[in-house]
């Protein structure tokens, strides 16, 4: 049987970014793919917001030169206008996902840790102190530590199911490389277009809705969306399309994220998000380069260990609470537009508990007016990020925050907010703030905190 520390199981971003980083962490890895034909949509966008999980990775560079187009932002047709959104002036990628996911395997390796591929894992057991992963062909591993990040897998859809209708379309005009998002009547339409004269277009309808029509109707469904996307016109007018593929684009959650035994779950085998985010590869990035540092840290520091579980199951629930918040907006909107049942159905709250409403608009106060931290807000300790360790760390909660206040600038909560004890005004808050941070960070925390209700009025 061979054994290794930590065994990674899906070389999908989530899994490739948590063994880079436990490889460069000093940890033995072994990363486990099962292969097989290239996931679809082949083209996905790759946001700015991306880029510094990218560069964490050591894999900024190789991705910048992989030759993959890179639009300032997308065109949208959402409210019936088209509007071009961009990424905040950064400009993000539109990535072919299987030169992707061989960057980042690529990386882990570089960084140290084994590949197994192809090689489907079958089981992931508990036994006699170790993890036991049984392979399609009947080898069996063993491993101290598991990331599962298999992709979408488990956990009750939030939304009534959707499933995405994929094809590759060839001989598309690249038109910048923009995405384009349409949405219409009873669907919304996505088209991803790469340098190579290819295109991938996805349909997104109700699952049951889909899986009623069989093949031919869903055929005929997709065809139509399409062509009644006026978006996608210029990229598609001489285009040919290839064979369709149904995915689910359900997002789901898993109910236990880590088990204390030592196995996370990370990227989409923990929380699928509403592909309306386009924030799926970005998330993933993230979350599996937060779960190596949890696994570093309960493997190094076991004393430890609590906070590091407790730390991933909330960032996990948090980013699945805050991309459905963000997709029940898209959701409403479109709902008011078309009043369909497609859009109404996925319109309420997804979650039972889900992110605080936004605070009401509060006016600023006067300069003179004595300040004090909100007498709902409690201090708590909270398990934070500190470099490569998860720790606990004393953080202030309060009902408007959807994350504890732990840190700001790399500074603790406390050096923050620290001078509200003495009920300063205003301006004297700002000068302590400002010898900090400097003018601008200390003005968006001001406004940050004061909006949240976190800072309030004394007396
Ligand atoms: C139609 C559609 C369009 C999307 N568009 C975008 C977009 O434009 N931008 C964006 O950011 N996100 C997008 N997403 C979401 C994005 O695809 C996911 O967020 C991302 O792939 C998640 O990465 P992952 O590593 O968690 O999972 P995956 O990418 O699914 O990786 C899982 C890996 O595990 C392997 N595996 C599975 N089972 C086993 C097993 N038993 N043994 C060994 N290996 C196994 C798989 O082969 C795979 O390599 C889209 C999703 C859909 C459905």
């Amino acid at each position: 049987m061979r054994s290794t520390e930590v065994c990674v199981v899906g070389a999908g971003p989530a899994g490739s970014a948590a063994a880079i980083r436990l490889a460069q962490l000093g940890h033995r890895v072994l990363l486990v793919e099962r292969g097989g034909p290239g996931r679809a949509p082949a083209a996905e966008s790759l946001p700015p917001s991306a880029l510094p999980g990218l560069e964490q990775l050591g894999v900024r560079a190789a991705v910048e030169a992989a030759g993959f187009l890179r639009p300032r932002g997308s065109l949208v047709e959402w409210d019936g206008a088209a509007r071009e959104v961009d990424g905040g002036g950064a400009a993000g990628f539109q990535v072919e996902r299987a030169r992707l996911d061989e960057l980042l395997r690529e990386a882990a390796m570089a960084a140290g840790a084994g590949l197994r591929r192809p090689a489907a894992v079958r089981s992931i057991e508990h036994d006699a102190g170790a993890w036991r992963l049984r392979l399609a062909d009947g080898e069996t591993l063993e491993a101290q530590a598991v990331v599962d990040a298999r992709g979408r897998r488990a956990g009750a859809a939030l939304r009534p199911p959707t499933a995405a209708l994929c094809a590759e379309w060839q001989g598309a005009n690249a038109c910048a490389g923009h995405g384009r998002v349409q949405a219409l009547r009873e669907a919304w339409v996505w088209a991803a277009p790469l340098p190579d004269g290819r295109c991938s277009v996805a349909v997104f309808a109700d699952a049951a809705r889909m899986a009623a029509l069989g093949g031919p109707g869903r055929a005929a469904f997709y065809d139509e969306a399409v062509a009644r996307a006026g978006l996608l016109d210029p990229v598609l007018r001489h285009a040919r399309r290839g064979p369709l593929r149904v995915r689910d684009a359900s997002a789901r959650r898993h109910p236990t994220p880590a088990d204390e035994r030592g196995l996370l779950r990370v990227g989409e085998a923990a929380c699928a998000l509403d592909p309306l985010s386009s924030q799926g590869l970005a998330c993933a990035l993230r979350q599996g380069v937060q779960a190596a540092a949890c696994l570093h840290t309960a493997l190094v520091r076991p004393a430890d260990a609590a906070w590091a579980w407790t730390f991933h199951r909330d960032q996990v629930l948090r980013a699945s609470r805050r991309h459905e918040a963000l997709a029940a907006g898209f959701y409403r909107a479109a709902a008011a537009r078309f009043d369909e049942a497609f859009w109404v159905a996925r319109a309420g709250p997804a979650d039972d508990a889900a992110v605080p409403p936004p605070p009401p608009p509060r006016s600023w106060p006067a300069l003179d007016a004595r300040l004090c931290i909100a007498p709902l807000a409690r201090w708590q300790l909270e398990p934070v990020l500190d470099g490569d360790w998860v720790r606990p760390s004393p953080a202030l909660v309060h009902p408007g925050l959807d994350a504890p206040f732990a840190f700001w600038c790399g500074r603790p909560a406390r050096d923050w907010l620290q001078p509200l004890d003495a009920t300063p005004p205003l301006p004297a808050l700002l000068e302590r703030w400002r010898a900090l941070c400097g003018e601008a960070l200390a003005g968006s925390l001001w406004q940050h905190l004061w909006r949240q209700g976190l800072i309030v009025s004394a007396g």
